[in-house]
């Protein structure tokens, strides 16, 4: 037995998403039933609706940036009851045994973890996600939304929230620190709303200063066009931690060449092409180079209670479902401040 839901999919890798719909289960013992209210529109699910990192399971249903409200759960539902404000991110289960399952990292589950869409479930049946009226998720994979977030702002802290905020804590940005975000995207501008309210000193790296006086607002003390190559001398040795939150190809060196002795450069962009780069610029000033990938779901609720601890929710734009194609064509022409949200009511 299964529900029929409404939602946008994209039938193929070059097709544009269309209306349609989709079958959820049925709520099982530990399942929770989310009316989605809101679903963000994350660079990755471009990539994904494009099968641009390989193989992906068709029809996609993406999304994996959802808000909505509580409206049913299993009889062994213990953390939630029907009309909680829920959240929902990349990934709805794991295994569950593992060490990094046990640690809270349920993200790198050593068997995978079950991303919200283009994956497989525990049921056998392909994940869909939240370009949805309803979804159903055990109710480990859930999270709280405080109610002082708005819903729609905080659909985009689950994924773009936590995949900042989780490298941002893990290298110690806080008072005293130095921090660069390159890119001022919706991962970026979120990178830069926390590390402000984690009391680092803030420095956005863009391309152009475009978007200088919206950096300056989002709370970054320092703006610089990384086009200008001055800006590489004259920032050379300045960073305690750099952010990468872009995904297209970038010269790390350059990056690295910008970090204090010890910085560490941390990447959460996914480029669908491998970079090269000489390992020369990791040597003097011991360098690190790191990669974060989201947050597990005790850090997620940690994320979600800080932002709305310092009233952080995205820059978002809300968008009809209908909208979804223009929307990704204006995501790839970097033309959105900062986050497209759709209001899954239109769907
Ligand atoms: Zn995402
Ligand atoms: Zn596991």
């Amino acid at each position: 037995m299964t529900t029929t839901v409404a939602a946008y999919a994209a039938p193929g890798a070059k097709a544009p998403l269309e209306r349609t719909t989709i079958e959820r289960r049925t709520v099982g013992e530990h399942d929770v039933l989310i009316d989605i209210h809101f679903a963000g529109i994350c660079h990755s699910d471009i990539h994904q609706a494009r099968a641009g990192w390989g193989d992906a399971i068709f029809p996609m249903v993406p999304g994996h940036e959802i808000a909505g409200i509580v409206a049913a759960v299993g009889s062994g539902v213990s953390k939630f009851q029907v009309g909680d404000r829920v959240g929902v991110g990349c990934m709805v289960d794991s295994c569950g045994e593992c060490a990094p399952c046990r640690n809270g990292q349920e993200q790198h589950c050593v068997r995978g973890n079950i991303p919200t869409y283009n994956g497989v479930g525990k049921d056998g049946e392909p994940t869909y996600g939240g370009y949805s009226k309803q979804i159903v998720v055990t109710e480990s994979f859930v999270v709280r939304i405080p109610e002082s977030l708005p819903l729609d702002v905080a659909a985009p802290l689950l994924c773009a929230g936590i995949t900042t905020y989780s490298p941002l804590k893990r290298w110690g940005a806080g008072p005293g620190k130095k921090v660069a975000v390159i890119g001022l995207g919706g991962l970026g501008h979120m990178a830069v709303k926390i590390a402000h309210a984690l009391g680092a000193e803030v420095t956005v790296l863009s391309q152009s200063l475009r978007k200088k006086d919206d950096g300056l607002k989002l709370g970054a003390d320092h703006y610089y066009a990384t086009s200008d190559r001055e800006t590489f001398e004259d920032l050379a040795g300045s960073f305690d931690v750099i952010l990468s939150t872009v995904s297209a190809p970038l010269n790390f060196g350059a990056y690295l060449g910008l970090l204090k002795t010890g910085g560490a450069l941390v990447n959460v962009g996914a480029p669908e092409e491998p970079i090269s780069l000489n390992l020369f610029s990791l040597l003097g000033g011991s360098k690190i180079l790191a990669g974060s990938m989201i947050g597990g779901i005790a850090e997620t609720q940690e994320m979600l209670d800080f932002c709305a601890e310092h009233g952080l929710g995205a820059e978002i734009e809300l968008i009809e479902a209908s909208r979804i194609n223009e929307a990704y064509e204006r995501v790839d022409n970097s033309d959105v401040r900062y986050r497209f949200v759709i209001d899954t009511a239109t769907i």
